[in-house]
């Protein structure tokens, strides 16, 4: 039955992923999944957060991408490492390809690790990879109706992360109903609205904050 398959898959995706996890709280370092559709603005989000962070955290990113290497390439030439991942075709991360990134990476040298998963608000939910925190981009051009149409992702966030905000007056999105329809999925779920792009990126220093607080916990839960 194709359905066990699948849950097989995923329980060994899932027992992969907190291995993970215990390989990452041993090193001290702190791995955050960030989510959205193509084109939502993860890499122009990553960029602007390496920059809000640099000084505290030493940020690294694995980039996942279906086919091409541009994301990585972008993300070099402003001396953030990355290392890629080409999923071949593959719509979403998986814990064992981001296993193998890992070993790609000075994690001796590095505080944060972001993942910019496969752009897709479906499978990616689905698929744990040892992340501490998982982030969702929603861009205002994409429609406010998307947390009601792609529950499961918004559902098992930690953070939304509103991105194009500067596009609002243009876009039909109505802010209150997504806050509305979010909350009744997740209560707990917090809510960023920025627009990162340019030299002025605007809403990104909150991000940065809550990620900063949020790695400081780790630290103390691991010294602990
Ligand atoms: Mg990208
Ligand atoms: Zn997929």
């Amino acid at each position: 039955m194709e359905v066990v398959i699948t849950k097989d898959i995923l329980k060994a995706n899932d027992t992969l992923a907190a291995s993970i996890q215990r390989q990452l709280d041993a090193a001290g370092v702190y791995m955050i999944n960030v989510l959205g559709s193509p084109g939502a603005g993860k890499t122009t989000l990553i960029e602007a957060l390496d920059k809000a962070l640099r000084g505290d955290l030493r940020a690294a990113v694995i980039e996942g991408d279906l086919a091409t290497s541009k994301d990585a390439e972008r993300l070099e030439q402003l001396g953030i490492p990355s290392v890629q991942i080409n999923t071949g075709g593959g719509c979403h991360l998986e814990s064992n390809m981001v296993a193998e990134a890992l070993n790609g990476l000075k994690l001796d040298d590095t505080d944060i690790v972001l993942i910019e998963n496969v752009g897709n608000l479906v499978c990616t939910a689905s698929h744990k990879l040892g992340e501490r925190l998982r982030i969702t981009l929603l861009s205002t051009t994409e429609g406010d109706d998307k947390v009601a149409k792609y529950p499961p992702i918004f559902q098992r966030t930690d953070a939304i992360v509103v991105t194009k905000a500067d596009l609002l007056p243009y876009v039909d999105f109505d802010m209150d109903k997504m806050v509305a329809d979010a909350k009744k999925l997740n209560p707990d779920v917090k809510i960023f609205t920025l627009a990162a792009r340019g030299d002025t990126p605007e809403g990104v220093e909150d991000l940065a904050a809550w990620i900063r607080e949020h790695t400081m916990a780790f630290r103390d839960a691991q010294k602990a």
